[in-house]
């Protein structure tokens, strides 16, 4: 992990530069947008307002001056009206012709305070501009109308008198003929007496006269018929109602006429100056609109025109800011664009392409700080992880490598034996079964040996494993040499090989390559600077004369190996069915000493030993017996090789254990006070931990002191665990007399004596066999036994046979015996007697020696002895 500060002052990695982030950019881009439309939204704002507010000062100026100039407008033409209307009124009433009068006067008053209104704003003075002088020389000219109106109604006003006069005089000229009788006269009130035509027609007249509401041409036709009418009845009227009637009719009708006259003059002349006073009035109302009028809405409506240029203009300013919010938004985005996704995209192209393996892209830098950033981060990853990959590669091959060497090896080390590198039981079983395959095609013969070292167990024992692993090393190759390539060579385990000829042409073939062999390992081997002699035996078996199967050619090799050992080992036997029946007698035997063990036939026998120095019995050595089904006795050397490869021994030592114990038991009961009783015990048997607590228990079970008990090892447990020094040493403790057997067999070490915690030591038959022949012998006995002396250990002299022996051992220093010579074994009622017998035995050959010498071999007992068992060595 590389620390901040190592990142920054690393000069691989390139400075960054000063970059805005994301963020920065949104906000960069959103403050444009709103800095647009703001100062849009200013700009409209600000023309808006400007217009609205000229707009408003406009209005404020000029509608009141639109009203007032209307209104003098309109006051105008009203006064006209009222001038029109005064002088159309035909009306003769007085009340009438007051109230259009009133109405002239308040028309005149509404004009003149409506001029007032206006003027009273108006700049007074010499210094006035033109259209205000215009408008005050219109101001004069509306007064001067004004007037020209007043006198126009008033002269109208003559008229109206001139038409009463008239309606009153044509009146009373009909009243005047009807009282004269122009309606006829009443009589009685009942009855009306016709009038006279003349007055009648006169009356007719008068009554059209009167009808006539025209001044014109029917006023002139109708006055007419009334002059006609008079003159036509001129006389008869003249004599009644009389001259002075007619005169007062006539002078009213004529004055009448003269009045009617007058006005049609009047409306002659007074229509002229009508016509002008409307046409001025109207002339004034075109100049007050033109003057007063026209201005006002002329500025209001370049207001109103502002106000749409204004609206225009803000509408425009609007969609500029549209426009330019637009263009923005794309600056922005193109930015955006340019800073942001383009740069995200080459990282997620390159994040791609680098999920998908390929391991030499790298993130181009630019856009946003962060993503420059990221992309900086991106590359340092993916160098990272290229660099792990390759690591992870040159790992993995080194793993690869590993895991196939050590597959390899596990493989060689299923199928071949560590020691020797040969193949083992597992390959020969693969390798047997293909091998029986072909031969069983090709209809050839197939060859199995079986070669086992003899005595290897022993070079073991004595030189220890590492030797013995050395020698098997060597017998390996010695195989390889001495037999042909094409042979397959095993290791089973041990010291047992196994040869597989696949072309084995014959018998004869077999026994020359098992010659081979032989002859092979007949030579010295040299082993860590050592010399050693080795041999082994052979068993071999043949496909398909032998056997068919696997199993079964090697169940025939081990057969024909066993023979081959039975008969004294250094040799080869080929397999035949009577070494068949010979191994099916020995698991005969087998399951016989197993029902022997069941039904009690086996028993012990004790051999009493004699001390020479003392000449007196010096405890027995119980050997393991078979009563047979025949009555005869077997000895040990004829089972317990049986017992043991079949595991069976351990419960006879047992058994003799307790046997033996609760024998001395007796024994010291019955008076022999010393007796004591020597067991055989194999190495394997002190392995097992529990046979010192069975030893424990024997003892106490019989309440025997530990001296009471031997037991006999053979110098085998040097090569075993610890654990049976241990046991030994444990005996030991208890008291228990440990005895090193069968001393001078095989390949005694000294060094056995040396570590043991024994305290006695047994001379094996063959070590004093020659003694009383050999002086050689002899001299080797003697030094042993003062080799053993010196080591403070006792000796027991074993097979003592002939009295020769015996003296000759007498000679050693303090020695027992223990020999056909002196007493057989026999059954435990027997043995106190026969060592008795023994001793005087002894002590008889100890003082005549010569006359002994020239004795046979005859047992004190006087019985044939019993000369079958060979010495042999537990395993
Ligand atoms: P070993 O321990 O060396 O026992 C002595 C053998 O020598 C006995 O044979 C005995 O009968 C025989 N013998 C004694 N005196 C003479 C003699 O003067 N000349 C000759 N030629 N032989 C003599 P046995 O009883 O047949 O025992 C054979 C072997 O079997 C014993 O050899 C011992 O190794 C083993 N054995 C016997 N009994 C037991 C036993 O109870 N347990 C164990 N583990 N092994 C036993
Ligand atoms: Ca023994
Ligand atoms: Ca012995």
């Amino acid at each position: 992990m590389q620390s901040a500060s190592e990142t920054a002052s690393d000069p691989a990695i390139p400075r960054r530069r000063w970059r805005l982030g994301i963020g920065a950019h949104l906000a960069l881009g959103l403050a444009a947008v709103a800095f647009v439309v703001l100062v849009g939204q200013l700009v409209a704002d600000n023309i808006t307002h400007t217009a609205a507010q000229a707009v408003r000062s406009l209005q404020l100026r000029y509608e009141p001056q639109a009203r007032l100039a209307g209104a003098i407008i309109e006051k105008l033409a009203a006064f006209d009206r009222a001038v029109e209307e005064s002088l159309g009124s035909e009306t003769t009433s007085v009340e009438a012709q007051h109230s259009v009068q009133a109405a002239l006067d308040a028309a005149a008053g509404d004009l003149n305070d409506a001029l007032t209104v206006w003027f009273e704003r108006m700049p007074r003075g010499a210094s006035v501009p033109p259209e205000a002088r215009n408008q005050q020389l219109l101001e004069q000219r509306i007064a001067a109308h004004v007037a020209a109106g007043r006198t126009l109604a008033g002269s109208s006003g003559a008229r109206q008198q001139w038409l009463r006069e008239r309606h009153e005089l044509l009146e009373a000229e009909g009243r005047r003929i009807t009282r004269a009788g122009g309606a006829g006269l009443a009589i009685n009130d009942t009855a009306v007496v016709v009038a006279r035509k003349s007055l009648m027609e006169l009356s007719q007249a008068a009554a059209g006269l009167r009808s006539v509401a025209d001044l014109g041409d029917a006023a002139a036709r109708a006055e007419h018929e009334f002059a006609a009418t008079l003159d036509r009845n001129d006389a008869e009227l003249m004599h009644s109602p009389g001259a002075a009637w007619m005169e007062i009719v006539r002078e009213d009708f004529n004055r009448s006429v003269s009045l009617r006259n007058q006005v049609n003059r009047f409306d002659a002349s007074n229509a002229r100056d009508r016509h002008d006073f409307l046409s001025a009035g109207s002339g004034l109302i075109s100049d007050a609109q033109t003057l007063l009028q026209e201005p006002a809405r002329q500025a209001l409506s370049a207001a109103a025109q502002r106000a749409a240029q204004a609206a225009t203009n803000a509408q425009r300013a609007l969609v500029s800011t549209g426009i330019a919010v637009v263009v923005v938004v794309l600056l922005v985005s193109l930015l955006l664009a340019l800073r942001i996704s383009l740069p995200v995209r080459r990282l997620m192209v390159a994040t791609r392409r680098l999920t998908a393996g390929e391991r030499d892209v790298s993130a181009r830098g630019g856009g946003s700080a962060e993503i420059a950033e990221l992309a900086e981060a991106f590359n340092a990853m993916a160098a990272k992880i290229s660099d792990a990959e390759a690591d992870l590669r040159a790992h993995q091959a080194v793993l690869e490598q590993n895991v196939e060497d050590r597959t390899r090896a596990l493989h060689h080390l299923a199928h071949h034996d560590p020691l020797t590198e040969l193949p083992n039981r597992r390959q020969l079983t693969a390798r047997l079964a293909a091998a029986l395959a072909m031969a069983a095609h090709a209809e050839r013969r197939c060859a199995l040996l079986f070669v086992d070292l003899d005595n290897f167990k022993s070079v073991n024992d004595t030189l220890g494993h590492k030797f013995g692993d050395r020698v098997l090393q060597l017998v390996g190759l010695r195989l390889r040499e001495a037999l042909e390539p094409s042979a397959f060579i095993a290791r089973l385990g041990g010291d047992e090989f196994t040869v597989l000829i696949e072309d084995a042409v014959s018998a004869e073939h077999v026994c020359e390559q098992a010659a081979k062999v032989i002859e092979a390992l007949q030579k010295p081997l040299l082993v860590d600077g050592r010399q050693l002699s080795t041999s082994a035996s052979i068993g071999a078996t043949l496909y398909p004369d032998h056997a068919r199967d696997a199993d079964a050619l090697l169940r025939t090799a081990d057969v024909a190996l066993f023979h081959a050992k039975d008969l004294g080992r250094n040799r080869f036997a080929m397999y035949t069915p009577e070494l068949y029946d010979l191994a099916a007698h020995r698991f005969r035997l087998e399951q016989a000493l197993r029902r022997a063990v069941e039904d009690g036939d086996l028993l012990l026998m004790y051999q009493p030993q004699i001390a020479l120095h003392t000449l007196e019995p010096a405890g027995v050595e119980a050997l393991l017996r078979w009563r047979k089904g025949d009555g005869r006795i077997a000895s040990a050397s004829e089972f317990i090789e049986i017992a043991e490869a079949t595991g069976l021994m351990r419960e006879l030592t047992t058994w003799a254990l307790r046997s033996a114990t609760a024998t001395v038991k007796a024994w010291r009961a019955m008076g022999w006070h010393n007796a004591s009783v020597a067991i055989n015990v194999s190495a394997m048997q002190l392995l097992d931990g529990s046979f010192v607590d069975h030893v424990i228990e024997a003892l106490s079970v019989t309440g025997l002191p530990g001296d009471a008990l031997e037991i006999e090892i053979t110098e085998t447990v040097i090569q075993t665990a610890p654990a049976t020094l241990a046991a030994l040493q444990r005996l030991r403790a208890l008291d228990v007399a440990v005895a090193l057997d069968d001393f001078g067999t095989g390949y005694s070490s000294l060094a056995s004596l040396a570590q043991l915690p024994i305290n006695r030591v047994k001379l094996d038959r063959t070590l004093i066999e020659e003694i009383d022949h050999n002086p050689r012998s002899a001299a080797i006995a003697r030094s042993v036994i003062a080799l053993c002396h010196g080591l403070g250990l006792e000796v027991v002299a074993e097979g003592v046979e002939r009295p020769g022996q015996l003296v000759l051992l007498g000679q050693c220093g303090p020695i027992t015996v223990q020999g056909f010579l002196l007493a057989a074994p026999v059954e435990m009622q027997l043995t106190a007697q026969t060592a008795e017998t023994a001793a005087a035995r002894a002590r008889t050959l100890l003082q005549a020696p010569a006359d002994q010498a020239a004795q046979g071999t005859r047992a004190g007992d006087g019985s044939l002895l019993f000369v079958g068992a060979k010495a042999r060595r537990r395993p």
